[in-house]
């Protein structure tokens, strides 16, 4: 017999639109389930620039755009202050670039304007010489230089904490569940059929609403209704360096003459991005060397110097942009739409959610929710804007959190960056459970590029829903700097191993998924000797350890269920 759930509403996709609606609704008193088929913000979020910002590049175009997004960012930094860092860009103006500093301060200044409201300083004009004793990767050739100040979030953990805090105020979230129906009646959509992708099981939640907030695959998810809802689908990528390429942002232009940048993010510098129409399956997206060289193509320009930086691997997601036709995919509105169903095409029951940017998700989440609380006849107010996230509650001393648990300075504020106040539960309840024998025990650092403790994986596996060590380089960033899990893999599976009670064969399929998924990352960017030591890094565990290669479609029970593989976790 079917396993039957019922809710108040469904929310279908945990990226940050359907995590930011399912946490407003659960604040709200509304009783809510998530499902998300593969880990939170997974989809397009990950795959993001991870920028709060007002998108100066939508000030002409779409001002209410930028409006909305420097409100939002304003408020994400008040509810979640642990998540951000500061992002200060420098951009360049060439000799020879299509316009000249005059015109490029006057939509700065207009820029200004909008700058208090996500706490952002006003644009500076600096001379070649102040700009190149700022940031010396910058090209010799420029003429001159503008400041402007933005801001970066971990967009993943963002969407984790908007989920967790859905769950710790009551609703249902599970990972790596798939809609593969809707249940409709005679008149309306009713809920959907739900498959675990890790275990095949199938189930159905019942919901007096669903939301259908699956970003660029939300037309999969309207259809599963008979309806079309149209989008202008554009690719975006970006490569990830090792470590940081420069201190300050800059800003660069494509040989077609878009606006991109390098920035430092996180550990990282990443650069980017692409846009193009895509029409190819959102699940099997592959970055091609062609884009890479746009890339770094544009970027070269204003850093010379940035082919001698390793790329460790790319990311690559796609824009669940509105539909517009005849346009080029930059000039497409930024802007969102909620579509009720029930009065565009006379299906109730089910709504969507579209476009928009990840900077203003809190609005469009208050929009999206109080639509659906009027259906349902519930009067609470939206109070997102201004409860804390977890661990967004209080600031903490960084450096008696990492004496009180014996980890270096850097590894606390690592910790802190991603828990905020919830540091010190991380540390305090995970560690001692490690090694029961010791209270005294110290967390150990599994991977250096972040770095992540073996405190944080156990805390995330016990207390946060992780299911699989892939989560894990969204959730925590666990193998996604300079090792790309050559160091941490097998450390990592181990821990989880111990503390989800993963089968010997479980553990080296999660470790092979994993290791996969890395090289997958990897592989678009690496050139020369680079391809030869990736291969020489595969070699040894596919031989020495005796790996066979991860799959997640079509094995045993669930399309990510675990493959049955060879030794490592007899070792
Ligand atoms: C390259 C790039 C850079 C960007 N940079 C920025 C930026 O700097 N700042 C900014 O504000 N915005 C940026 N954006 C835009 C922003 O990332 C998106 O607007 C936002 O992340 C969309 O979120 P979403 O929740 O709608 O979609 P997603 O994050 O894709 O979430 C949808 C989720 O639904 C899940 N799903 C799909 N089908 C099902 C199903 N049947 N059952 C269960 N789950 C399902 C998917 O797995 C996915 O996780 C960028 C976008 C791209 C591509």
């Amino acid at each position: 017999m079917t396993r039957t759930l019922r809710t108040q509403v469904l929310v279908v996709g945990g990226g940050i639109n359907g995590a930011g609606i399912a946490r407003d609704l659960a604040l709200r008193g509304v009783r809510v389930a998530l499902i998300e088929k593969g880990e939170l913000g997974g989809g397009t979020s990950w795959a993001s620039s991870g920028m709060i910002h007002g998108g100066l590049r939508y000030l002409q175009k779409d001002p209410q755009v930028t409006l909305h997004s420097c409100v939002d960012s304003g408020n994400i930094q008040r509810i979640a202050p642990h998540l951000i860092f500061r992002i200060p860009f420098l951009m360049p103006v060439f000799r020879d670039g299509p316009i000249g500093p005059e015109l490029v301060e006057i939509a700065l200044e207009m820029y200004d304007r909008f700058q208090p409201l996500k706490r952002g300083k006003p644009h500076t004009r600096l001379s070649r010489q102040e700009a190149l004793r700022l940031e010396p990767v910058l090209s010799p050739e420029i003429e001159c230089a503008f400041s402007l100040d933005e801001w970066g979030v971990d967009a993943a953990r963002l969407c984790a904490a908007n989920a967790l805090d859905a769950a710790d105020r009551g609703a249902l979230v599970r990972t790596h569940s798939e809609a593969i129906s809707l249940l409709r009646d005679a008149e309306r959509v009713t809920g959907a059929r739900v498959r675990d992708r890790l275990t095949g099981e199938e189930w159905e939640i019942e919901a007096e609403l669903v939301m259908n907030a699956a970003g660029p695959w939300l037309p999969k998810v309207a259809h599963l209704a008979g309806l079309e809802v149209k989008l202008r689908p554009g690719k975006g990528v970006h490569l990830v360096f090792e470590r940081r390429v420069s201190d300050l942002a800059i800003y660069a232009t494509g040989i077609d003459g878009r606006d991109m940048f390098t920035f430092p993010h996180e550990q990282n510098s990443m650069a980017g991005t692409t846009d193009d129409d895509f029409y190819g399956d959102l699940d099997r997206m592959e970055t091609t060397e062609d884009e890479v060289a746009y890339v770094l193509q544009a970027m070269e320009r204003s850093i010379p110097s940035i082919r001698r930086h390793r790329i460790c691997h790319v990311t690559a997601g796609v824009r669940p942009t509105l539909f517009g036709f005849g346009k080029y995919e930059d000039e497409l509105s930024r802007d969102y739409q909620v579509i009720d169903h029930g009065e565009r095409d006379g299906v109730p029951g089910l709504f969507t959610i579209a476009g928009g940017k990840l900077a203003a998700y809190r609005l469009m989440a208050e929009d999206a929710t109080d639509r659906l609380c009027a259906k349902l006849g519930v009067h609470e107010p939206c109070r997102t804007a201004r409860t804390p996230l977890p661990g967004g509650e209080a600031p903490l001393d960084v450096a008696a959190l990492s004496r009180r648990f014996r980890v270096a300075w850097p590894t606390a504020l690592r910790i802190f960056f991603r828990h905020g106040a919830h540091a010190i539960r991380v540390l305090e309840q995970s560690a001692p459970a490690l090694s029961p024998e010791s209270a005294a025990s110290v967390p150990r650092i599994v991977c250096a590029c972040e770095p992540v403790t073996d405190a944080e994986l156990t805390h995330a596996a016990l207390r946060e829903g992780l299911r699989t060590l892939s989560d894990c380089s969204l959730r925590l960033r666990l193998g996604i700097g300079a090792c790309q899990g050559a160091s941490c893999a097998a450390a990592a599976a181990h821990v989880l191993s111990e503390a989800l009670g993963w089968s010997a064969e479980q553990a080296a399929y999660e470790l092979t998924a994993f290791l996969a998924e890395r090289w997958r990352a990897a592989t678009p960017a690496l050139a020369g000797a680079q391809i030869a030591a990736l291969e020489l890094h595969r070699a040894a565990d596919v031989g020495a350890r005796g790996f066979t290669r991860g799959d997640r479609t079509g094995a045993g029970g669930g399309e990510e269920s675990p493959r049955p593989a060879t030794a490592w976790a007899a070792a």
